[in-house]
């Protein structure tokens, strides 16, 4: 006890993400483009001052649209995992569609020399097919799912439920789920949007005090847990909100036993194991 885990995990949308909105102009893809100009350079300075490893998960779009950026986001040698190409939520697309996509941003990372352990959904949810797609194409975890929050799990897949119903549970799936939450998204907490409305204005002093007690009470109660944050360099890069992650990372450091690690790393080790 503790032992504590610390998984920084950054979705590189880019413009991707703004895709997924009902109109999009010119200044939401500028947000988009914030986060490759500036967001994610500020991203690895941090890292590579306080010398942790991160893994990103990146859409086919990002890798095709900017490339400087995400070279140094290899060559700084954090994990890249799969993120999807169009950055389209995969519930809104048949299972042609969803699979021509996951092989679109394979070949691109591909071609990046990456081939990703991990993967992250674009809207973080699932298709009715997406769990089925990650054994096939042979990912060892997936991070979208929240059924846990500091232990690893396998989902299942084929479980039937619905409002009049109960659960008839399906079967494990064959990869690790590390769960992710809203709470842990800077997404919710700090993007503001017109349409649809999102406050999204929040003070970093409050999402501080978020992460922060989650964190405490996980290094104090749970042996051996994996906390995972997600963050967008679009979002996370602002001035204000770069501080609060350097103000997190020493408070996480400060409680001693506590490593940041790769997700691929920690789910090799936890099959391993
Ligand atoms: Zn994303």
């Amino acid at each position: 006890m503790p032992n504590s885990t610390i998984c920084l995990s950054f979705d590189f949308d880019a413009m991707s993400v703004w895709f997924g909105y009902k109109t999009v102009g010119p200044a939401m893809l500028s947000r988009g483009e914030y986060g490759a100009r500036v967001g994610i350079y500020r991203v690895l300075d941090l890292l590579r001052q306080y010398q942790l490893p991160a893994t990103f998960f990146i859409p086919g779009h990002t890798i095709e649209s900017f490339p400087e950026p995400v070279e140094a986001v290899l060559a700084a040698g954090h994990e890249i995992g799969h993120h999807s190409w169009s950055h389209i939520d995969p519930g809104q697309q048949t299972l042609e569609e969803e699979r021509q996509d996951m092989e679109r941003a394979l070949q691109a990372l591909g071609r990046l020399g990456v081939k990703p352990l991990g993967y992250r959904s674009p809207s973080d949810d699932f298709s009715p097919s997406t769990a089925t797609l990650l054994e096939e194409y042979g990912f060892l975890y997936d991070s979208s799912l929240m059924a846990d929050d500091f232990r690893p799990y396998h989902p299942h897949i084929g479980d039937q439920v619905s409002a009049i119903s109960p659960l008839v549970r399906g079967r494990e799936a064959y990869f690790w789920e590390l769960p992710m939450c809203f709470e842990f998204d800077d997404w919710p907490h700090f993007q503001f949007n017109f349409v649809p409305y999102r406050n999204g204005t929040s003070a970093p002093g409050k999402v501080l005090d978020i992460w922060q007690n989650e964190f405490d009470w996980m290094h104090s109660h749970i042996d051996s847990g994996i906390l995972t944050v997600c963050m967008h360099p679009q979002v996370i890069g602002r001035a204000h909100r770069i501080a609060m992650l350097e103000q997190f990372i020493q408070h996480c450091q400060a409680a001693g036993d506590v490593k940041f690690e790769l997700m691929g790393d920690m789910i090799v080790k936890l099959a391993a194991s």
